[in-house]
């Protein structure tokens, strides 16, 4: 067993090289879950498989993902695959931790932060829809985040199922460089193998799992084909090493070994995708996927070295992905669980970690002791003792550390990169039903914001209301749920609200002066401020520029809380600004009478003043919507879209159907999945995501001032 140079004790059973953290991702449907399962039980965790439909899957831990039948959290899951044809034994073993992602667009974030840990991903298509417009949302962000990727065509056994139609979807949309290294034998009902193009051999699936793969010769009916395949796979293979090129150029034929090593880098710099077919559901080809995982996804020290700053010089630092380095993780999901409390799953960057040790979480500052370390299996947890470079894995009891944050060594700090959340756009009010529920629900609800970043608590200082916000209705209900099941609290919750912001135009000045002087000790606040627009998303800035110290520095603070509270309260319709700039640049002060409220007061005043005579105006989420109905349907929901104030930029054809983009503001998609399915007899569908904040044109504005419209 080979030994980890910087530990004696304890051994790493699977060098790195043996180590693969991937995610598999897809549209909702396209049979993630299945997938998953069939993985988990051909790698022999899951001694049985259970169906999506009977609510007994294994990755789905959380039970109102089961009755949706849709994944969220992204929880990770150790798993071993020794490829076909290799000798079962140790040295042949791989370790693949599989980083769960959810498939529903609401939970992009959590799409993105499964993404930004995982080294590679298996894409899954559905055999029969190709390519769907969330399946190249997802993708788009994979490539953001450099993810190498494998495809698997599954669901081949389904009537109107077609591997040619579907690679050709995902050349046409996702990438030129998608490759076949299979050709399916049989389509739907009769789909029973696969012809790997590699190796030339027939592989079917038997047993009443499929757990058995037999290889036989390619039957007659499809060598012409398989060869003809195989031929432009080789030449695209081999038109990625320069010794492979020169062999083949000289007529030589290069080895089975010899073409996977030169596929694996091409994949693992992005400039080929390898393709395999399949049915999760009829137990077929997901053990050739897997090997497809090992040997064309990256191992951790195939990929550079993870960058960070050094939080004392705030230079850029780099840690290697070796078990002798400082140790560097980051946090990239926090769960609370029933029986063990908080979970937080972390990826090792670099280095090693000891139960027990202590490390420093450079994003808050704090100490955190690592009581306990856990790799987590689909139906159990394993304590391990310590943990190498490349794991992924969970400790319990965490105080301080949240999504994102880095873990490190106290002596060699670093800072990774954060992971960006986009900012919520929907909110409502929610409110207990008893006194009881009252106390459990904001620990409830503080619990669930620490999990998950894009999800927020705010209360409304008026009326003294709850109000919570994330990406979406979907999200919203799911939070409201899970505050029921898990947390037993009962609570009722208004109608879904846009999260409106406000911001200005224009440059104004304005004074602030707040004066009491009538007897006895006075109040004295005196203060000018000008405000500025800011560049979009630059957010809030106060810029102090008074000279002379004609407002004494003590009382500075004061008057930026008093803009800031003015600024969260809005000018136009009550809702918080965004991207201003307010510089504080002259004002007055009394010996006596001046104090900090009555800075604070004139401040807020000043605000107020100067941002409405700004230009101020209301800006709401605008989303980015693809709908896609039959062709007869198209006209009908095309001026649907226009009615709700949408913008249409491109309409395409996809076999049968047409396809939407356009840009709809959120205010106007509330129902939408309602209206699209009368619309459409039921067989429309549609995406949304977030895309940007703009302005509210004037007429809706006034509507929302005057409350008419939410
Ligand atoms: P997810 O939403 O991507 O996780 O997809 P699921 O795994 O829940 O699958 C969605 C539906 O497709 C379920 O009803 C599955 O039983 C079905 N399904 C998954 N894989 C296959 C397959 O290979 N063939 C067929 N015919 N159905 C499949």
């Amino acid at each position: 067993m080979p030994i980890s140079p910087g530990d004696k004790n304890m051994p790493r059973s699977y060098p790195i090289e043996r180590v693969r953290d991937i995610g598999i991702i897809a549209h909702i449907d396209a049979g993630k879950t299945t997938v998953s399962e069939r993985i988990l039980f051909y790698t022999g965790i899951s001694h049985k498989i259970g169906e999506v439909h009977e609510g007994t899957t294994i990755m789905d831990w959380m039970e109102q993902e089961r009755e949706r039948g849709i994944t969220i959290t992204a929880a990770a899951t150790t798993c071993f695959w020794t490829p076909f044809g290799k000798e079962k034994k140790q040295d042949n073993e791989y370790r693949i931790n599989i980083i769960d992602t959810p498939g529903h667009i609401d939970f992009t974030a959590e799409v993105q932060r499964s993404l930004r840990v995982l080294d590679g991903a298996v894409v899954v298509f559905d055999g029969v829809a190709g390519v769907e417009p969330q399946s190249e949302t997802v993708w788009r962000q994979a490539d953001k985040f450099k993810v190498p990727r494998i495809c698997f065509i599954n669901k081949l056994d389904r009537t109107g199922a077609s591997f040619e139609k579907s690679l050709d979807s995902i050349l046409k949309k996702l990438s030129p460089n998608a490759l076949a290294l299979q050709l399916p034998i049989g389509s739907e009902s009769n789909f029973s193998g696969v012809i790997d193009l590699l190796t030339m051999k027939a592989l079917n699936f038997e047993g009443d799992l499929g757990q058995v793969i037999k290889e036989s010769e390619i039957p007659r009916d499809l060598a012409e084909k398989a060869k003809e395949w195989r031929k432009n796979l080789v030449e695209k293979i081999v038109a990625e090493d320069e010794v492979l090129m020169e062999k083949y150029l000289a007529g030589q034929e290069a080895t089975v070994d010899e073409l996977r090593m030169v596929l694996r880098k091409a994949t693992i710099n992005y400039r080929l995708i390898p393709v395999f077919a399949g049915s999760a559901l009829k137990n077929k080809g997901v053990q050739l996927m897997l090997d497809g995982v090992v040997y064309y996804l990256p191992s951790p020290i195939d990929l550079p070295s993870i960058q960070g700053i050094d939080p004392k010089t705030g230079e850029t630092i780099t840690r290697e992905a070796s078990d002798d380095a400082p140790f560097a993780a980051l946090a990239f999901k926090v769960a609370s669980d029933p029986y063990v409390g908080t979970l937080t799953f972390f990826r090792v960057y670099s280095g090693s970690l000891k139960k027990g040790s202590y490390l420093l979480n450079s994003t808050s500052g704090e100490k955190e002791r690592i009581s306990r370390l856990l790799r987590m299996h689909a139906n159990s947890r394993e304590d391990v003792d310590e943990l190498f470079s490349g794991d992924i894995a969970a400790t319990v009891g965490l105080k301080n550390t949240s999504t994102g944050h880095t873990l490190c060594d106290e002596n060699n700090p670093i800072l990774l990169e954060k992971i960006i959340f986009p900012e919520p756009v929907i909110s409502i009010r929610i409110e207990p039903k008893t006194k009881a529920d009252q106390e459990k629900m904001g620990m409830a609800l503080k619990k669930l914001a620490e999990e998950d970043p894009t999800f927020r608590i705010r209360s409304d200082l008026e009326t003294a209301e709850t109000i919570i916000s994330g990406m979406g209705e979907l999200h919203l209900e799911i939070i409201t749920d899970r505050l029921r099941r898990e947390f037993k609290v009962e609570a009722n919750v208004g109608r879904p609200q846009v999260a409106y912001k406000e911001t200005i135009l224009g440059e104004s000045e304005a004074e602030g002066k707040y004066i009491k002087q009538s007897g006895g000790r006075g109040q004295y606040g005196h203060v000018w401020i000008r405000v500025k627009p800011k560049e979009k998303g630059k957010g809030f800035e106060f810029i102090d520029e008074i000279k002379g110290g004609v407002i004494p520095k003590e009382f500075i603070p004061a008057v930026e809380k008093g803009v800031k509270e003015a600024k969260d309260k809005g000018v136009v319709a009550g809702y918080p600004m965004v991207d201003i700039e307010v510089i504080l640049y002259d004002g007055s002060y009394h010996e006596v009478d001046s104090s900090e409220i009555a800075f604070k007061i004139a401040g807020s005043q000043a605000f107020q003043a100067a941002a409405k005579k700004a230009k101020p105006v209301l800006l709401e989420p605008v989303m980015k919507v693809e709908t896609i109905v039959p062709a007869d349907f198209f006209g009908d929901a095309i001026g649907d879209l226009n009615a709700r104030r949408g913008r249409i930029e491109e309409t395409s054809d996809r076999i049968n159907l047409k396809v939407i983009s356009a840009k709809v503001p959120l205010s106007e998609m509330f129902g939408y999945a309602t209206a699209l399915r009368s619309m459409t007899e039921g067989r429309g569908t549609f995406t949304m995501e977030f895309d940007k904040y703009e302005e509210v044109p004037h007429n809706i504005a006034q509507e929302v001032i005057e409350g008419k419209r939410k």
